[in-house]
């Protein structure tokens, strides 16, 4: 038996399939929303910060009933050795705006409140229902999908794949191949739980100012990674993203990472008196612009982190997941629209709106930089973090040697780490990943 009521499927209820079949039940399409979890979000991990601009071009009034915790005022990044950090930290009251720019969120309740919009929208969310594999028809055009309940084929026009970074369904199908473990990050995270005024106090809040800490350097042991610590309104998100081939290769513990993220004398006072109540563990796409599948076939699109859409760089995704979104359902609205049929050729849209927007030109601008780090890690997450606080504190510390001594002291450092080889190739490597 099959069913044939949907123009579309979504599969997916995270940041990219709910943009997308918000989009698409806003212009009037029948859509079907098909998540796996109990309720949107239930499954879901993210830092999380919330880049509101996105939101916004979806749904501009977002702010009036959005459970969001703090509009961020302050980042700070911070490069590690195991005793110190040395830090750059940026803070500006222009981050105080009427419409602010970056939030934390907690994915539970974000997704839980886009799924609701979804459904004002008109669109169909069914939960605690997993698509288990694409139906096709004789040309191998996708006209819709089983599911884990009662092996119905339901069909629909387009089927679109915001099923995150594991991608079964589209991997199973053959539209994608599984990612590979140097191109996705295994992150852990805990929620630690302090009364508000603790938090505003020990960060220097008011209201619901908030603030980002980023940290890399010995804390991953010298793999590629990076440790966080993002402020919500009554709990602190903590966490660390590692690469799995260096998890792989080093047999390093994720949770040991943490641990020693945690007890870092410039992160334990931060959470000191907390209490922790919630554990969880994800993958983040990190390939970058090379590691991007097929995005579109006949009857086809893949969204967000299952179409590898993530800037590590600038450590973005969920924003690339609902702007990917919103641009498939865009495009198949307008397809829709004209009357045209949902093949490959048509679908190529959403690829062309990807190409124009700040996705693809963010991606291929840092193209190069993922192998950089993966294959230098050693110098960047290792070597150089000790070396920087090596040359901070012969800068700051006075005991009676001549300056001059302290500064060749601190090049000789450098050059027996490194060699004055390396350290310029480095530079002038990290230069052009950076151009
Ligand atoms: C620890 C961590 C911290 C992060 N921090 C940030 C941050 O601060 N800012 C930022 O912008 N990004 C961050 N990211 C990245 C961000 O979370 C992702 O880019 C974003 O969630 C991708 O959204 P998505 O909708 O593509 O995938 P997801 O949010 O993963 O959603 C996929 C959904 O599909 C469902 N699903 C999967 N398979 C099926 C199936 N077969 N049938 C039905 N349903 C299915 C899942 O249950 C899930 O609900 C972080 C990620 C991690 C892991």
């Amino acid at each position: 038996m099959t069913h044939k009521n949907f123009d579309a499927i979504v599969v997916g209820a995270g940041m990219s399939g709910n943009a997308a079949a918000y989009t698409m039940a806003r212009r009037g399409l029948r859509v079907l929303q098909l998540e796996r979890g109990e309720y949107a979000g239930s499954k879901n991990v993210q830092g999380a910060i919330m880049y509101a601009n996105m939101l916004e071009t979806i749904i501009p009034d977002f702010r009036n009933d959005t459970p969001l915790e703090r509009h961020l005022v302050e980042q700070r990044f911070w490069i590690m050795d195991d005793t110190s950090h040395t830090g750059m930290h940026y803070r500006s009251d222009d981050f105080n705006e009427l419409s602010p720019n970056r939030y934390t969120i907690i994915r539970a309740q974000f997704d839980k409140w886009f799924s609701r919009k979804v459904r004002e929208a008109g669109g169909t969310v069914l939960c605690e229902t997993t698509a288990t594999e694409l139906a096709r028809d004789s040309s191998g055009k996708v006209i819709g999908v089983h599911t884990d309940r009662a092996g119905d084929v339901i069909q629909a026009d387009v089927v679109v794949l915001a099923e995150g970074v594991n991608g079964l369904l589209g991997t199973r199908a053959g539209l994608r191949k599984t990612p590979k473990p140097e191109n996705v990050a295994l992150a852990v995270k805990e929620m630690h739980f302090l009364p508000e005024e603790v938090i505003a106090e020990r960060f220097g809040m008011t209201g619901d100012e908030g603030c980002v800490i980023e940290a890399a350097g010995t804390i991953s042991r010298g793999m590629p990674g990076l440790g966080f610590l993002y402020t919500n309104r009554e709990s602190i998100s903590l966490g660390i993203g590692c690469l799995v081939s260096g998890l792989a290769a080093t047999m390093e513990k994720p949770y040991d990472l943490l641990d020693g993220f945690k007890r870092h004398p410039s992160i334990r006072p931060l959470i000191a008196g907390s209490e922790v109540k919630e554990y969880s563990a994800h993958l983040i796409p990190e390939g970058g612009f090379k590691a991007i599948p097929q995005l579109f076939g006949d009857g086809w699109v893949v969204v967000g982190d299952a179409a590898q859409l993530n800037n590590a760089v600038h450590r973005e995704g969920s924003n690339l997941a609902m702007a990917s979104g919103r641009m498939a359902g865009e495009s198949i609205s307008l397809i829709k629209s004209r009357g045209n049929p949902m093949t490959k050729q048509s679908l190529s849209l959403y690829k062309a709106m990807l190409d124009k927007s700040f996705i693809m030109k963010d991606l291929r601008k840092y193209k190069d930089m993922p192998s950089l780090l993966h294959t230098n890690s050693r110098s960047f997450f290792m070597t150089y973090p000790q070396l920087i606080s090596q040359a901070a504190q012969n800068f700051l510390r006075v005991d009676g040697t001549p300056k001059i001594e302290m500064e060749k002291a601190t090049t000789a450092a450098f050059i027996k780490a490194r060699s004055r080889w390396g350290l310029l190739s480095d530079a002038v490597r990290l230069a052009f990943a950076w151009r």
